[in-house]
């Protein structure tokens, strides 16, 4: 797992410390109370959703004229989330962070099946409500070869997807506006 190898360890393990402590803190605040041991890819997923409040990425509904539109040229009443990019680089840091906390891979929520679907479904939405295509962002094109798309068997993730992303937004949460929440 060389994927994440494109960002300064020193800026990515601080922002992978603030997320780990920013998880921690909505475990506490959970209601009833969540132990991390208890902590499935559901209990994740709740809070992706949870972090969608404090987006600052317009997505637009398929019912908004904008819809698709990447440079809107008016404002609209589409709601704000969390950007996919961000949401993505967000669990890789907190997979990790779980595991460097001595958790069990085999374990570990931010690897479940049902995290990576939904991650994968936030993508296509947002690609299409966004007009923007999430592709790993090349230096320089050479020139088009057909496309060789790599399919496990099964349609199980290539891989591919869990790679280091440019991300269209910052690649990191809010953390500030997280904490002062509850
Ligand atoms: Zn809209």
């Amino acid at each position: 797992m060389a994927a994440m190898t494109t960002t300064p360890p020193s800026r990515y393990e601080s922002q992978k410390r603030r997320d780990w402590n920013t998880f921690g803190q909505y475990l506490k605040n959970h209601r009833p109370p969540l132990a991390l041991s208890r902590c499935s890819g559901a209990h994740v997923l709740e809070f992706l959703r949870y972090l969608d409040q404090f987006g600052k990425t317009k997505v637009h509904s398929p019912s908004c004229p904008f819809f698709g539109h990447p440079h809107p040229p008016a404002p609209c009443p589409c709601p704000l989330k969390q950007a996919w990019g961000s949401l993505d680089a967000l669990i890789g840091r907190l997979r990790a962070a779980f595991e460097e906390h001595g958790g069990q891979p085999e374990a570990n929520p931010f690897g479940a099946r049902a995290v990576r679907l939904y991650l994968r479904e936030v993508r296509d939405t947002q690609a299409k409500a966004r007009g923007i295509a999430y592709e790993k962002k090349k230096r320089k094109r050479p020139p088009l070869q057909g496309q060789s798309k790599s399919v496990g068997v099964d349609g199980s993730c290539s891989n591919s997807d869990n790679s280091h992303h440019e991300t269209d937004d910052q690649g990191v949460i809010d953390h500030v506006n997280l904490l002062m929440g509850s």
